[in-house]
Formats: C-alpha cells, sequence, structure tokens
C-alpha cells in the first residue's frame, strides 16, 4: 500500500482518488482489513480518502494429466476432464495494485 503512495508523489499527484487492487481467492487477503489498513496509513497523505476498488481473481489451477485449466469448486479439486487430483495452480494467489487515479 505505500507502494500507492510513493507512485502518487512520483506521478507529483496532488490527490490520489481511487486505487484499484487485484485480490486472489486463494491469496487470503480479505478487502476490509486491506480496507481499514488503508484508512490508517493514507491519513493526511495524498490518498487520503481514496476509495479502494477490489476486484477479485477466480482461483485457476491446471491439470497435470491433460493441461486442462479450470477453476475448481470449493471441495472438489479433481480435474472435470480427466478427474486427476494433481495440478498446478496458475492464478489467485496474486495480490497487486492494478492501477491509481489521480486528481
Ligand atoms: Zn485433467
Amino acid at each position: 500500500m505505500s507502494l500507492a503512495l510513493d507512485k502518487a508523489q512520483e506521478a507529483d499527484a496532488v490527490k490520489v482518488t481511487q486505487i484499484n487492487l487485484v485480490i486472489g481467492d486463494l491469496s487470503g487477503v480479505v478487502a476490509e482489513c486491506v480496507q481499514f489498513y488503508f484508512d490508517h496509513i493514507s491519513k493526511d497523505t495524498a490518498a487520503d480518502g481514496a476509495s479502494l476498488v477490489f476486484t477479485n481473481k477466480p482461483t485457476q489451477v491446471r491439470c497435470h494429466k491433460c493441461d486442462s485449466i479450470f477453476t475448481p469448486k470449493d471441495s472438489d479439486w479433481s480435474c472435470p476432464e480427466c478427474h486427476e487430483m494433481g495440478m498446478d495452480i496458475i492464478s489467485g494467489r496474486e495480490c497487486y495494485m492494478e492501477s491509481i487515479e489521480v486528481e
């Protein structure tokens, strides 16, 4: 989050109005917690009062056996094509700042 503030200062922004974040389902990041933390650290900075917009990124995995890519359901992590249980997680763990909007 301090990265967002650095970026805003680099851009010589007068005010950060919005910060767009991408949060993967598996990242363990809770939007409410980020918001709370952000409100705390952004006080009296260029980003004070900026709104956070969260984009949820679904989990995607690739089957070891047949290479099909799918989003596993809550408890069922077997491949819908071949029912193999071995797979690599290819997305869902990320948590990053996509962009910021300034005034
Ligand atoms: Zn498969």
